[in-house]
């Protein structure tokens, strides 16, 4: 059995802290380097179901994407649920070990599961890294279909590609618009739309789009045959296929070294939105009438 410094050194070489953005908490956070790591579950949240799945699946290493905590703390007692989360896993022998903008941006990363996860041959990142002469790393990426689906048909796909959550996708653009060329970005993308519309792709998959920049976006599109359309999923699903890449990662790593671990991928939702409601639909048979 490796020990977790050994594990812990593997997954740096898939996800190097060093290439996490600088406001970010990567790394380990809670375990003893010496311990032995027979168990490895990955989940996208940290969060108090998903310790208490670690320790019910008797595993002594989570491996999550979000940081337990991304800006610094004076306490981790047990009376706020970050601490509870940290006290959980400690009495239980489970060690905590984050992965964020450093899976992000690796090859293959977060958006490359997720490109795979609807069906995309990637063909390059949205946002290149600089520093890769190979020109695969980097944030997002950009992905082609093998036959062109209309924004429906592609919407659909997405839906069955990705875990259900309570507030499922949701589309903005013509539900007939071929679309062929797709950028993704796993977890909240609307920083990059300027980089989506010099990439000149039919949709932008991605998470947590806000009114303005979605609005904007749509209206920039007036211009460009309604290109990019949008399809808006659920954060959460949008990172979790990174946890089954990862988990094959470490699978692979695993049985070069004879370490014989079990890997699990949590399947627990942790999307905040828990359900979801629709409004009759609102009809206006007088536009601008005066109340
Ligand atoms: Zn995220």
């Amino acid at each position: 059995m490796p020990k977790l410094s050994a594990v812990i050194a593997a997954l740096e070489a898939l996800w190097p802290p060093e290439r996490a953005e600088e406001w970010d908490a990567v790394g380990l956070v809670c375990g003893d380097p010496d311990a032995e790591v027979s168990r490895v579950l990955f989940a996208v949240d940290p969060v108090h179901e998903v310790a208490e799945e670690a320790v019910r699946t008797g595993a002594d290493l989570l491996v999550t994407h979000h940081p337990l905590y991304l800006r610094g703390t004076t306490t981790v007692a047990a009376t706020g649920f970050k601490g509870r989360v940290v006290h959980s896993l400690i009495k239980n022998n489970v060690a905590l070990h984050v992965a964020h903008t450093n899976a992000d941006r690796a090859d293959p990363g977060v958006s490359d599961a997720l490109a795979a996860a609807v069906g995309l041959r990637v063909t390059g990142p949205l946002v290149p890294d600089r520093t890769d002469p190979a020109g695969r790393r980097g944030l997002g990426r950009i992905g082609e279909l093998d036959a062109p689906l209309t924004l429906a048909e592609f919407a659909q796909r997405a839906a069955k590609g990705l875990p259900h959550t309570a507030t499922g996708l949701r589309v903005a653009g013509d539900p007939e618009q071929a679309v062929r060329t797709v950028a993704v970005c796993g977890g909240s993308g609307d920083s990059l739309f300027g980089d989506v519309r010099r990439a000149g792709v039919d949709v932008y998959l991605t998470a947590d789009l806000r009114h303005h920049p979605a609005s904007e976006a749509q209206q920039a599109g007036l211009f460009d045959e309604g290109r990019p359309s949008l399809v808006d999923a659920a954060h959460w699903a949008t990172e979790w296929p990174w946890c089954e890449q990862a988990a094959s990662q470490l699978d692979e790593i695993s049985d070069r070294h004879g370490w014989a671990l079990r890997t699990y991928v949590s399947r627990t939702v942790t999307d905040p939105w828990t359900a979801h409601a629709v409004s009759t639909e609102f009809t206006n048979s007088n536009p601008g009438a005066p109340r």
